[in-house]
């Protein structure tokens, strides 16, 4: 089969690999420090997602909802808006950031969460906060066009035109990272400190992986402060690192205040990640240290330990967020291995035209992309069409394909709910190049071994 991308062909959805887009506008809002996003819809398009976060992380996070119930479906309801807001507030004095995130019926009913923003700003807030610094932001989200990827593209952007300001340079690197793990955080910014790059980054998710500690606190929220968002327009140049994830807030940083901006590269891998780390010694000026070359070559090492002898030409499938997808094929083929099948759970029509994609398809023989897919694409190819698969990688939610057809999986991406601690390690950088590639043959030494296939090699490596 030549290589291809297409949308689905079939109408329904059978087990989607995205949640909706407010899911993305959460996920954006606990990664501020002293925020509580208010989500005005149903309390399910809040607790569904709390509980994959929870599941995920196995964290607890604070998200509110404006409870819609029938009445307010048909005749709107800005009023429980309102009340959400002085509730929120009352109970919570510390909090400063309030994004306010609509839904698919609360877009539908036509509910003006502009215009409540205004009046809450011109009445409850000076009536009865006065003094108390409190940002209202609101974030349109609906539902029936997007997927959780553009919620939380549209999110930050909303975040940053509320906050970034400017008022001196302060020769730092604005870092937006996409909707990543904390792992990944640590090794970005691990990289940027090697290089002396001071940087703001967007969002600061490490203490998603939150300590247990003897003050017994259990809830775990972002660090990303309201003084790093407003000092966005101050920096250097900006690293925009999952084109699907975050273009928008860094277009809008470039056209506001002129700051040069490189969008679209995902550090997945030896490749993508030295072109990161070139694109910021662009931007700041800052050599890139021994040190990391060090990093890259163990990575290099660790890589060649594995990949001509055990993951060349394994046929794999994979499915998630796009810029993970794209960075995950590209490293694949680096390590020799036939990404045959890419799923894509959405319609954005730009991934025609991304350039990582049309490299791939013209450099590879064998590569089905499909956009608007869900898990079914995968099923009924490997149940109805025999396509022969060595490994899958995508989250959780796949994972009875895989167990159902036997085939070994890597878990990657969000959510991941049935392996521990994942979250923790990076994908990105050197240190996730030697993640990806350990953890692939890992798992396709486990199934050696548990197939009883050429189990044996494994006594002579
Ligand atoms: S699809 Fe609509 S109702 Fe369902 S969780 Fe998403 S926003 Fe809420």
């Amino acid at each position: 089969m030549p290589a291809t991308i297409h949308p689905r062909e079939r109408p329904g959805i059978i087990n989607p690999i995205f949640t909706c887009q407010p899911a993305g506008a959460q996920f954006a809002s606990i990664g501020i420090k002293d925020c509580i996003g208010i989500v005005h819809g149903g309390q399910g398009c809040v607790m569904f997602v709390r509980l994959i976060f929870s599941q995920h992380f196995k964290e607890s996070f604070e998200l509110a909802s404006s409870s819609l119930h029938e009445d307010g479906a048909v005749f709107g309801a800005l009023d429980r808006v309102e009340e959400a807001v002085d509730v929120l507030l009352m109970r919570y004095p510390k909090v400063r950031v309030v994004p306010i995130i609509s839904t698919c019926s609360t877009e539908v009913i036509g509910d003006d969460i502009d215009g409540v923003v205004r009046k809450l700003n011109e009445e409850l807030l000076p009536r009865k906060y006065p003094g108390r610094e409190v940002h209202l932001v609101a974030v349109h989200a609906p539902s029936f066009v997007g997927s959780m990827v553009s919620g939380y593209n549209v999110a930050v952007r909303d975040l940053v035109q509320h906050f970034a300001g400017r008022t001196e340079p302060n020769g730092r690197l604005n870092l937006l990272t996409g909707w990543v793990n904390p792992g990944d955080v640590t090794e970005l910014k691990h990289l940027l400190a090697e290089m002396e790059v001071d940087a703001t980054v967007l969002f600061e998710t490490e203490e998603f992986d939150s300590p247990l500690m003897p003050d017994k606190s259990g809830v775990s929220h972002g660090e990303t402060t309201v003084e790093d968002l407003r000092s966005l327009g101050d920096a250097v140049g900006t690293v925009a690192l999952n084109r699907y994830e975050t273009t928008l807030a860094a277009e809008y940083l470039e056209q506001e205040f002129g700051i040069p901006t490189v969008s679209g590269v995902t550090p997945i891998g030896i490749r993508n990640t030295d072109t990161f780390l070139q694109r910021v010694k662009n931007l700041t000026g800052k050599e890139i240290p021994r040190s990391l070359v060090i990093e890259r070559g163990r990575a290099l090492d660790a890589i060649t330990d594995v990949a001509h002898m055990f993951l060349a030409d394994k046929r794999v499938a994979l499915y998630g967020n796009p810029d993970l997808v794209i960075g995950l094929a590209e490293f694949c083929l680096d390590m020799e291995m036939k990404p045959v099948l890419l799923l894509l759970g959405d319609d954005n029509p730009n991934y025609d035209d991304d350039p990582r994609i049309r490299a791939m398809l013209e450099h590879v023989d064998e590569m089905e992309i499909v956009t608007n897919a869900d898990l079914w694409e995968l099923e009924r190819r490997i149940t109805q069409e025999n396509l022969e698969l060595d490994l899958i990688m995508g989250h959780s939610k796949g994972r009875f394909v895989a167990i159902d057809s036997q085939i070994p999986m890597l878990r990657v991406g969000f959510p991941v709910y049935d392996r521990a601690g994942y979250f923790r390690h990076p994908v990105m950088g050197y240190a996730g190049a030697t993640w990806l590639a350990e953890s692939i043959a890992n798992t396709l030494f486990a199934d050696m071994e548990y197939k009883g296939m050429k189990e044996w090699v494994l006594n002579v490596w």
